[in-house]
């Protein structure tokens, strides 16, 4: 079975799992953390060779990433707008005070889950959904929160709860 899990499904599996996921969440040591890293970017690297984005697209669909300064700058460069426009076009101020976009699904996600602006697209969704990047310690509470939107995220935690 792939390990693809349809957006609806995953939302009511890592809500079964919340609990068991949420344990997993406690203080480490050095040497555990460095561990913890370890295997999760290995299962980050295993589970993006089964899972294809383009089969998937739930982030582009559901999430609104966080927009910075230089994000608007390589937006406009790319659509060949100004940064006002830009802002004016396709952004808004979330309760954060950051940029995110006006609409969700993303207005860039193409039918065929394609991004449009794929070689400029803002950092945020570059780094998602976080788990190749060392210091997952640090970000697993909001990893926790992904597990409902990222397939490869919830794997993960299944596998925390299960083999550590
Ligand atoms: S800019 Fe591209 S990668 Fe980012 S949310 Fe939109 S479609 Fe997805
Ligand atoms: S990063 Fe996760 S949620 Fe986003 S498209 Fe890929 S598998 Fe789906």
């Amino acid at each position: 079975m792939g390990k693809l899990i349809e957006p609806e499904r995953l939302k009511v599996l890592a809500q079964s799992h919340y609990e068991a996921h949420k344990a997993v969440i406690k203080p480490l040591g050095k040497q555990q953390k460095r561990n913890l890293d370890d295997l999760v970017q290995q299962w980050d690297a295993e589970l993006f060779e089964e899972i294809d984005c383009l089969e998937c697209g739930n982030c582009c669909r559901t999430l609104g990433p966080r927009i910075i300064d230089t994000d608007i700058r390589r937006l406009a460069k790319h659509l060949k707008m100004k940064d006002s426009e830009v802002v004016e076009t396709y952004l808004r101020i979330d309760e954060d005070g950051d940029y995110v976009f006006k609409f969700m699904p993303c207005p860039f996600l193409m039918d065929d889950n394609f991004c449009m602006v794929y070689e400029k697209r803002p950092r945020a969704c570059r780094d998602y959904p976080h788990t190749h990047q060392p210091k997952f310690y640090k970000r697993m509470k909001v990893s926790l929160k992904n597990t409902f939107t990222c397939p490869v995220v919830y794997h993960i935690f299944r596998r925390l709860a299960e083999e550590t």
